[in-house]
């Protein structure tokens, strides 16, 4: 049976960060991963200056043969509304990526033993050591399989029940030349739609000749309907092509606040998404994603086997001290007066340029006031 160091279930920016981490310093990890690479993943594919810092990507390098796109500003505002252009003249304040590059180009430099097409049918977890699909063992499990990662099931998640995902749909297309033409958003500057009831957001990235469009809401009720009301839209403002495909693929994912699930028991941690990550106000998951693997490897680079839960708690400290600490209890419902006027009050707030660059851009969705993590000089 191939025995590992570290067993990590999922081979997205979350696992394939901690792995390369844990190789660099000589450890034998291995990547479960039930897809085979190249492939998609639901998501806009926007990324702030702080991943590529924390991954320490050598751009010129990830240019070779993929796309990277400087973002130098956003259009902004409500779907009812005039949308406000926000500029920043000093450089990228974010980039797009396509999602099938990009996990593709981390996955392979993470230099980790890779199990691909490889579904987890079944864990054992018997003196200390972890057997997976009754053929590969560790002393470490990590799940980093993303909102439905098994791991976390595993662990006692129960998806839909206690916690409240974000739930989305995207598209991401090449588009002909013909839509290219018809196509107005620049892509250096994507735009974001806030839902009138405040609910969510719809977004479009362009990406040399790619489009994605999307859309993501709190409550799961009538997505599609919100999804196809945006298209509507943005087509009746002339910002995207009247043809485009409507096979709209489904995701979601918890917000950190949110999150119910535990991050670590005896010899098993989470990371990534598998952890309900992504900051409440965005949906910006791949930083927190980066950042949950450079925590990790930290404190198990400090560790050695048995990784009791007591051992491992450092992690649980670590992580609130970077994300704070999550509620205790369940999110109540809002008297209905007060989510009125605060429907009222944002709306009327969303349509003010300097709320929208210093509060919602700066602070919500490009979260400038915190500097990139990276990984300290290891203790091992
Ligand atoms: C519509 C949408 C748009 C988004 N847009 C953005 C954005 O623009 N910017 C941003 O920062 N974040 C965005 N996010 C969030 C972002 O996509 C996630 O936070 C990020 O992918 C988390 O990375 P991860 O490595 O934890 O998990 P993932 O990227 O989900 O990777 C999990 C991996 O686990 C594998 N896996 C799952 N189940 C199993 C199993 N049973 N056995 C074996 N392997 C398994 C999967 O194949 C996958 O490769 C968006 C999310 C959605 C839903």
């Amino acid at each position: 049976m191939p025995r590992h160091d570290v067993l990590i279930v999922g081979g997205g920016p979350s696992g394939s960060s901690l792995a390369r981490i844990l190789v660099q310093q000589g450890m034998d990890v291995a990547i479960v991963d039930k897809q085979t690479f190249p492939r998609d993943k639901v998501c806009a594919g926007w990324i702030t200056p702080a991943v590529l810092t924390s991954l320490q990507i050598d751009v010129e390098d990830y240019l070779q043969q993929n796309i990277l796109q400087p973002i130098h500003g956003f259009r902004i505002g409500r779907m009812s509304a005039n949308a406000n252009d926000i500029d920043y003249p000093d450089g990228p304040v974010s980039y797009a990526i396509r999602r099938c590059e990009f996990d593709t180009y981390l996955l392979k430099r993470s230099g980790a033993t890779l199990y691909t097409n490889t579904k987890v049918e079944s864990l054992r977890f018997e003196n200390n050591i972890w057997t997976l699909n009754d053929t590969y063992t560790a002393p470490l499990l990590v799940g980093a399989g993303g909102h439905f990662c098994p791991i976390a099931r595993h662990m006692g998640a129960k998806l839909g029940k206690v916690e409240v995902a974000v739930t989305a749909k995207e598209i991401e297309f090449a588009m002909t030349a013909s839509q290219q033409q018809a196509c107005k958003v620049v892509a250096a500057r994507p735009e974001l739609y806030f839902c009138d009831d405040l609910q969510g957001y719809g977004w479009v990235v362009r990406k040399q000749n790619y489009l994605n469009i999307g859309l993501g809401r709190e409550d799961n009720t009538r997505l599609s309907e919100h999804i196809s009301n945006f298209c509507n839209f943005l087509k009746q403002q002339g910002r995207i092509p009247d043809d485009i495909p409507d096979k709209f693929h489904g995701h979601a994912y918890l917000c950190y606040t949110q999150a119910r699930r535990p991050m670590l028991d005896d010899g098993v941690m989470l990371i990534g998404d598998a952890a309900g990550l992504a900051y409440g106000e965005s949906g910006e998951g791949i930083r927190p994603a980066i950042e949950s693997a450079i925590i990790a490897a930290q404190v198990i680079l400090a560790n050695s086997s048995p990784y009791t839960k007591q051992a491992l708690s450092a992690y649980v400290e670590q992580m609130e001290a970077r994300f704070g600490k999550r509620a205790k209890t369940e999110v109540v419902a809002t008297n209905p007066l007060i989510h009125a006027l605060k429907i009222s009050l944002g709306n009327s707030l969303l349509n003010t340029r300097w709320f929208d660059k210093h509060v919602v851009l700066n602070r919500w969705f490009l979260h400038r006031q915190q500097a990139p993590l990276v990984m300290q000089a290891s203790a091992r």
